[in-house]
């Protein structure tokens, strides 16, 4: 029999209507002959209100704490979850992450899960009921309730998938699958019936917020099939899981963009062995999340350094690099706030040549400037104006036909 561990995200379980089309879908697949494991978020947004209850009592907000505040969130869905279960003659036990066994390490409000002792969901499927797990949360080997960081709750279905070595993960949520582009950008964006882990992880790195890139590189390192899709329509959704061998790769799969970075220039540093070292090392300790780094051809002697950061980081960032000016000799440094990210993804990109000419003659038809590219295998990522970049995405899913 097939076992499915189905996760579903908070605007699934939103209300109490919501908890039933939930449970009517576990009645449905088990009758289908599925055995399930359910994984559930807080409802809606009661993380988010968590979040700002705890700020309205607390500055200080202390981690142990906050965990403790946090995982109710997701102790009521799975209650509910159950009760509705019953209600329908499904038998059905919920756990929380602790007695679920998923053990971590004792970082609150970022644990990581470190085992999984899985015996009492085994020992609720083979009584043939339903275990409805709360997403996000563990306990640590300090005996302590911690939480995974937000969205932690797709990381928890993967790693019980893995785990329980279930045939699939089944995210469910509001979002219907991984798209060619964002539909609200490109209304003829097509679902993708599949993608590899590797496609999956450089669209969730470069702008889809569809899963969590935390969780699909779990799903990677353990082999975990998932199936993206809706808990609306019920429709089949997106596969992500090895690429086909036998089957030739689309070249490209999607255009992604990302609107959440900054640039941050150091102009005129001199171009001498452990400049870039210095700069990088305090920024790596203020914890500035860097994404792409450009280092220009020195002229006399002195280069230019862009990198780019999330916006979110953008003041710490300008912070550093200015205090480090004078010390590294450097003229000035200089912030934009106004770039956004173009991205294309494609397994296929390994073994075409002339998809980065390809898009940028594209770029170039439409009066688009770029600032900044990189690469990797399989992804092309230009850094561009961002009131350009709607265009961007349009013009790129149209020359790579990506349209249905
Ligand atoms: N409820 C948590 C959050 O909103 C975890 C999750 O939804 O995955 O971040
Ligand atoms: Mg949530």
């Amino acid at each position: 029999m097939a076992l499915v561990v189905q996760k579903f995200g908070g605007t699934s379980v939103a209300d109490a209507e919501r908890i039933r089309a939930v449970a009517d879908h576990v009645a449905r697949s088990r009758r289908q002959g599925q055995q399930v494991v359910v994984v559930v978020s807080a409802m809606g947004k009661e993380t988010d209100e968590l979040i700002h209850l705890a700020g309205q009592v607390s500055q200080t907000r202390p981690g142990r704490e906050m965990d403790m505040l946090l995982t109710a969130g997701e102790r009521k869905a799975m209650a509910l979850l159950c009760m509705a279960l019953h209600d329908l003659g499904v038998p059905a036990d919920s756990f929380t992450g602790s007695q679920a066994g998923i053990i971590t390490d004792t970082f609150h409000e970022r644990a990581k899960i470190l085992e999984i002792k899985a015996d009492r969901l085994r020992e609720c499927l083979a009584a043939d009921k339903v275990p409805v797990v709360a997403g996000f949360q563990g306990v640590s080997t300090e005996r302590d309730v911690t939480t995974l960081g937000r969205g932690g709750s797709d990381t928890t279905a993967v790693a019980l998938a893995a785990a329980l070595n279930a045939d699939a993960m089944e995210k469910y949520s509001d979002v219907p699958g991984v798209f060619s582009a964002d539909p609200r950008l490109v209304p003829g964006a097509r679902r993708l019936p599949h993608v590899s882990y590797d496609e999956m992880l450089e669209i969730a790195a470069t702008g889809s917020g569809v899963i969590a890139f935390r969780a699909v590189e779990f799903a990677r390192n353990h082999s975990v099939p998932m199936h993206v899709r809706s808990s609306f329509t019920w429709e089949p959704g997106t596969w992500i899981r090895e690429e086909d061998p036998t089957m030739e790769q689309p070249i490209i799969s999607a255009v992604t963009h990302d609107t959440s970075e900054a640039k941050v220039t150091v102009a005129g540093v001199p171009d001498q062995p452990g400049i870039a070292a210095r700069l990088f090392r305090s920024l790596a300790d203020k914890s500035v999340n860097l994404d792409m780094i450009v280092q220009n051809v020195s002229l006399h002697g002195t280069t230019d350094i862009s990198f780019t950061v999330p916006k979110s980081d953008l003041d710490i960032a300008l912070e550093v690099c200015r205090s480090h000016a004078d010390e590294i000799a450097a003229d000035d440094v200089l912030a934009d706030s106004q770039i956004a990210k173009v991205s294309l993804v494609g397994a296929g990109m390994k073994t075409n040549p002339g998809v980065g000419a390809r898009m940028f003659e594209t770029l170039a038809d439409a009066g688009i400037n770029i600032e900044m590219i990189s690469t990797s295998p399989i992804r092309i990522t230009c850094v561009v104006r961002a009131e350009q970049v709607e265009l961007a995405v349009q013009v790129l899913h149209r020359a790579f036909e990506l349209e249905g």
